[in-house]
Parts: structure tokens; C-alpha cells; sequence
């Protein structure tokens, strides 16, 4: 017992010391898909097109306040897929998601249980940034509703990690809060894709509360032990 209780202070430890601190970190996008998007056969051809048409969406205010549309970062054949809210200032700018110093958190969550970007697949509810950083109104939300169902059943994951209210609002329900709805697993059928979902606090919030990693952690480890159980591949 007291050998069991110290392993998991010593992985609790590891933890808080990955988000934490400053780890020296490259937190760069990596976007395969977009470097080769025909390595991912019909998977990469049809985000393509999903691309081009939210790309060709009309008279949105978000798209036109703008520089960018973020698309997506990371690996279309991973299992595990992640929703955020939106993109911000940086990620207007480079044109992927998650590259702020939320993006950073992230990062090192991940890490928290051995993934990194190159074995996710990362997105968010709207695709242009909301002007002022402001939460996506829910006639945005709505429009890009169809699109983001669309992504998720493009990619097919077996794991879904909602991060944040707006993508729990977006994909389980309006009436949910994300304090009573993060850290259980609800078996989800999203469009033609059945999946395991888990919602957990968005990085930024955990910025502006940082007492509540350790929850976000009771998530990570609850993932790292589908992974196992769903047997699923992670690429070294
Ligand atoms: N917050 C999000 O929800 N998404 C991003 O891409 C960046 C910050």
C-alpha cells in the first residue's frame, strides 16, 4: 500500500512539474496534413475538402475580422482527437491551433502522459478567431457545428478530449456544466462516429486557476488508461 501511495505521488510529482514550470519545450505546430496531405489517402483529401468549404463559408463576421482560418494541427490517423473553443491572437497569426501560451499548457499535458502533437489530432469549435478573443456567439457556433461534426467523423477518433465549456456545450449539451461533467467517459455517437468522450478544463481556465490541475490531471490519467484498455498504437 504505502508502495502503491508513492508511485502516485511520484507521478503526481513528475506532473506538476511538467505543467508547472518552464520546460523548455518546442511548441511548435507540426501539421502533418498540411505538410503532406495526400500521405493520408482518402482521410487527407476529404480534410481537404472540408477545408475549402469552410473556407468558402459566407457572410461571417468572424471569418472576415480574421487573417487565418486554423484548420487543425497534428496527426489525422491518431485515435485521440482534441476540441478547443477557438483560435486566438497566435493562432490567427501561424494559422494552427493551440500555439499561445495556452497551446504551451497543452503541450505539456500531453507530455504529462507520454503524447505529444505527432499522436493527436487537434482542432476547435469555430475556426477564425472571435474578435477580442471573445467566446464564439452561438449563431457562430451553430454555423460551424455542421463542419466541426464533419472533422470528427473524417478523423474517427476513439477518444475525444472536449476542452473547455464551449466544446462541451457544442458537442454534449447546452444544460452541462463543465465542474460536474469533466472526468467521466460518455459513450457518444457524434454524426457517423462513435467514440469515447471526456471534457476537461480548457488550458486557459487552468491558467487563471491553477489549483485546478490537479483535476485536469484525474482527467489526463483517466486517458492514459483508455488508451491502454482501447489498445490503442501510439507512435513513438
Ligand atoms: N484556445 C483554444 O481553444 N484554441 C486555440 O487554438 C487556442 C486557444
Amino acid at each position: 500500500m504505502i508502495k502503491k501511495n508513492n508511485i502516485k505521488l511520484e507521478k503526481l510529482i513528475k506532473y506538476y512539474s511538467l505543467i508547472n514550470h518552464n520546460l523548455v519545450y518546442a511548441n511548435q505546430a507540426i501539421n502533418r496534413y498540411k505538410k503532406n496531405n495526400y500521405a493520408y489517402g482518402s482521410k487527407g483529401l476529404e480534410l481537404k475538402k472540408l477545408k475549402t468549404s469552410i473556407e468558402n463559408i459566407k457572410n461571417c463576421e468572424l471569418k472576415k475580422n480574421a487573417a487565418n482560418i486554423v484548420f487543425c494541427d497534428g496527426n489525422p490517423n491518431s485515435k485521440i482527437m482534441i476540441v478547443g473553443e477557438a483560435p486566438g491572437s497566435n493562432e490567427d497569426k501561424e494559422g494552427y491551433p493551440f500555439i499561445g501560451r495556452a497551446g504551451k499548457l497543452l503541450d505539456k499535458m500531453l507530455l504529462s502522459i507520454k503524447l505529444s502533437r505527432e499522436n493527436v489530432y487537434i482542432t476547435n469549435v469555430v475556426n477564425y478567431r472571435p474578435p477580442e478573443n471573445r467566446r464564439p456567439s452561438n449563431d457562430e457556433i451553430k454555423k460551424y457545428l455542421p463542419y466541426l461534426i464533419k472533422h470528427i467523423e473524417i478523423v474517427n477518433p476513439k477518444i475525444l478530449l472536449l476542452l473547455g465549456s464551449t466544446a462541451l456545450n457544442t458537442i454534449i449539451g447546452d444544460k452541462e456544466v463543465i465542474s460536474k461533467a469533466r472526468g467521466k467517459w460518455i459513450e457518444k455517437k457524434i454524426g457517423i462516429c462513435k467514440t469515447s468522450v471526456i471534457v476537461s478544463f480548457h488550458p486557459a481556465f487552468l491558467m487563471r486557476q491553477p489549483e485546478q490541475k490537479k483535476m485536469a490531471w484525474i482527467d489526463l490519467k483517466m486517458i492514459r488508461k483508455k488508451i491502454s484498455e482501447l489498445k490503442i498504437k501510439i507512435d513513438k
